[in-house]
């Protein structure tokens, strides 16, 4: 009773009275126990070591030796993996899940895959496939962790498309979409149809070889959409490198032109604008002007990009133009300005338009509510906002409390198939990682005061 009585009386956003601003001042800390924000406190301060981001796989293989695997698993288990992974099994994931959800958050599944292994040549399509099913199996899970019974309400689930096709073949894609003039032969439309009716597709400038991955990567593109859609589960496309992005867009086109009708309900289908690239506001306005004008729902995840260093790097390789904006502040510019974008999308065209604001900005964060409240959107409407597990609880409790609808992105699998990745994720999200420094003072501070608490009331015993 307490306790919902905190919630209550913490409230703060949409309010008949007036705006105001949320508070990120951790307060919302007291819903979490001491033991989770004590790991919460050692593990952001372990990763914003950089020796143990850089060196992660190699220190791992050496606890390993040195402690052997049962304790170094242990170890990893009660510290990074226990942080920011739901479990292994089904059953652990829903209970990671129903913790969230007693808190006022929401589950965003995403099934950790790695980069394709080299020998995915050799292998054909079996790793491909193997995601495939990962990823069906995942659709389940996401629709029977659903709070409701009821059987249209929705859930929401990563999708990572080149654990479904190769990179090799996007990369060919991308420089074929970039061809002017010559694109037309891959439209969203004739590749929609081919999905459709899983008649064979003729591509000029693929090969055999190639023209059969790419049916067969449509064809598992196609189960999945379909399969999510039986379930009632959207799915949000994952941005990934400029080089394959243009291909994974025209994949997604072609998925919306025949999910994401407006008789079905949609968006079913997702895409994620990175606005740390120079071109994406201009991109995301056209895509939201072309979807409106064909009567297509559209849905956007919002991201800055995870992949800077790498885009800048390639660029420099390759001496060409670097893609991505030249300081944070430009990138955070490019994000409010997308933001506002598609606000004004959603409050124009209503739920034919979703946003998720996949960010930890409290700035961000505050500029979406702030103008939901002006532009009269709901809280809980074709607008939501994703964090990752594990990460700013301060920003999420706060938005969950208020109201809003927060979704946390929940890696899950087992310890060998899920450290690699959060090794390499938290080698993209560096500075992220080292930005955490406020929630980690929030986390101090929040001991501290039950520390102390719990000695006044000693004393006073
Ligand atoms: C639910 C969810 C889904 C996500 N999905 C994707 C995805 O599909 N694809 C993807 O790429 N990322 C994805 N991300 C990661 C995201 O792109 C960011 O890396 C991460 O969220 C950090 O940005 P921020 O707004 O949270 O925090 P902030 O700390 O405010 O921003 C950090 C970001 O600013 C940008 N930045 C930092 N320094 C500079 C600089 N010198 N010059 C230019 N820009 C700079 C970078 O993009 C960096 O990641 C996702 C994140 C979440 C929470």
């Amino acid at each position: 009773m307490l306790r919902i009585c905190r919630v209550l009386c913490s409230r703060a956003g949409p309010s008949p009275g007036g705006w105001q601003p949320l508070s990120f001042d951790g307060g919302a800390f007291h819903l979490k126990g001491t033991g989770e924000l004590t790991r919460a406190l050692l593990v952001l301060r372990l990763c914003a070591w950089p020796p143990l981001v850089t060196h992660g796989l190699a220190l791992q293989a050496w606890s390993q030796r040195l402690l052997g695997s049962r304790l170094s698993g242990a170890l990893l288990r009660a510290s990074i993996y226990g942080q920011f992974v739901a479990g292994e099994t089904a059953e652990e994931v829903r209970g990671c899940v129903l913790q969230l959800q007693n808190l006022g958050l929401r589950p965003l599944l995403a099934v950790p895959t790695e980069e394709e292994p080299d020998s995915a040549v050799k292998t054909g399509e079996a790793w491909y496939e193997g995601n495939l099913s990962a990823m069906l199996r995942c659709v389940d899970l996401s629709r029977g962790l659903l709070e409701t019974p009821d059987p249209t309400g929705t859930a929401l689930m990563q999708l990572k498309m080149t654990a479904l096709m190769s990179t090799r073949l996007c990369k060919q894609l991308t420089s074929w979409v970039r061809r002017p003039g010559d694109s037309l032969e891959l439209s969203p439309e004739r590749l929609a149809e081919a999905m459709d009716s899983g008649q064979d597709l003729r591509v000029s400038c693929l090969n055999t070889e190639q023209t059969r991955h790419l049916q067969a990567s449509l064809s598992r593109l196609h189960r999945v959409v379909q399969h999510a859609r039986a379930q009632h589960v959207r799915l949000l496309v994952d941005a990934e490198y400029t080089s394959l992005n243009p291909a994974l867009s025209l994949l997604v086109a072609a998925l919306a032109t025949r999910w994401n009708s407006s008789g079905e309900g949609g968006p079913w289908v997702w895409n994620t604008y990175q606005a740390y690239l120079k071109d994406t506001y201009e991109r995301l306005r056209r895509d939201a002007e072309a979807a409106d004008r064909a009567g297509l729902a559209f849905g956007v995840k919002l991201v800055r990009g995870a992949y800077l260093d790498k885009e800048r790097e390639m660029a420099r390789l390759q001496e060409t133009e670097d893609p991505t904006q030249p300081d944070y502040e430009a990138t955070s510019q490019s994000y409010s300005r997308c933001l506002e974008l598609m606000l004004t999308q959603v409050s124009h065209r209503g739920p034919m338009c979703h946003l998720m604001v996949a960010s930890h900005n409290e700035d961000s964060v505050r500029q979406a509510t702030k103008r939901m409240w002006e532009l009269g959107i709901p809280p809980d409407g074709p607008v939501c906002f994703g964090q990752l597990l594990g990460m700013c609880d301060h920003v999420s409790l706060a938005l969950g409390q208020a109201g809003y609808a927060v979704y946390k992105s929940i890696p899950y699998g087992s310890l060998e198939e899920v450290i690699p990745y959060l090794i390499r994720r938290a080698q993209e999200n560096r500075s992220v990682l080292r930005g955490a420094r406020r929630e980690q003072e929030l986390l101090s501070q929040e001991l501290r005061r039950r520390l102390l608490g719990g000695r006044a009331m000693e004393l006073r015993a």
